[in-house]
């Protein structure tokens, strides 16, 4: 079980399949993440693959502030993805609610709802913040370490 377990995390460390998900984003995030994805910023070289659905994706890539509206879809979507599954928190607002914090709509960051792994700060950050913080949460799987489920 050990050895499936190592050896599924290899194989998601060589070739993780994200899914991009706004929660309430004013969709700058999105665009650099969009931006990381370009042959410019070149993400690929990671044998990172964008996907359409939860039930590929290995790495939950989140934008935005988590509005009242989307906590539920949220959650279902991370509750879809198969294990081992990892979070990034992309953008001050994914991080902590930013400037849309205390509106009465919105909740908070992503880990109001579902574990985070990885955030990533910025208003909104740069595509290369961005490949580097995804780059970072691989090397950390690479080397054993746990989701970690932290502040990064
Ligand atoms: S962090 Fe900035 S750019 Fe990103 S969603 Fe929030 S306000 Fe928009």
């Amino acid at each position: 079980m050990a050895l499936l377990s190592r050896l599924r995390t290899w194989a998601l460390t060589r070739s993780p399949w994200i899914l991009h998900f706004n929660t309430g984003a004013c969709n700058a995030c999105d665009i650099e993440v969009l931006a990381a994805l370009t042959p410019r910023f070149d993400v690929e070289r990671f044998g990172i693959l964008l996907k359409g659905s939860p039930r590929h994706a290995d790495i939950l890539v989140v934008t935005g502030p988590v509005t009242r509206q989307c906590a539920p879809r949220l959650r279902r979507i991370y509750e879809q993805m198969p294990e081992p599954k990892f979070v990034i928190a992309v953008g001050t607002c994914a991080c902590s609610g930013g400037a849309f914090q205390g509106c009465y709509g919105v909740l908070g960051g992503v880990d109001k709802v579902i574990p985070v792994d990885m955030y990533i700060p910025g208003c909104p950050p740069r595509p290369d913040a961005i490949v580097e913080g995804i780059a970072k949460l691989l090397e950390k799987l690479r080397r054993g370490g746990s989701s970690g489920r932290g502040r990064e």
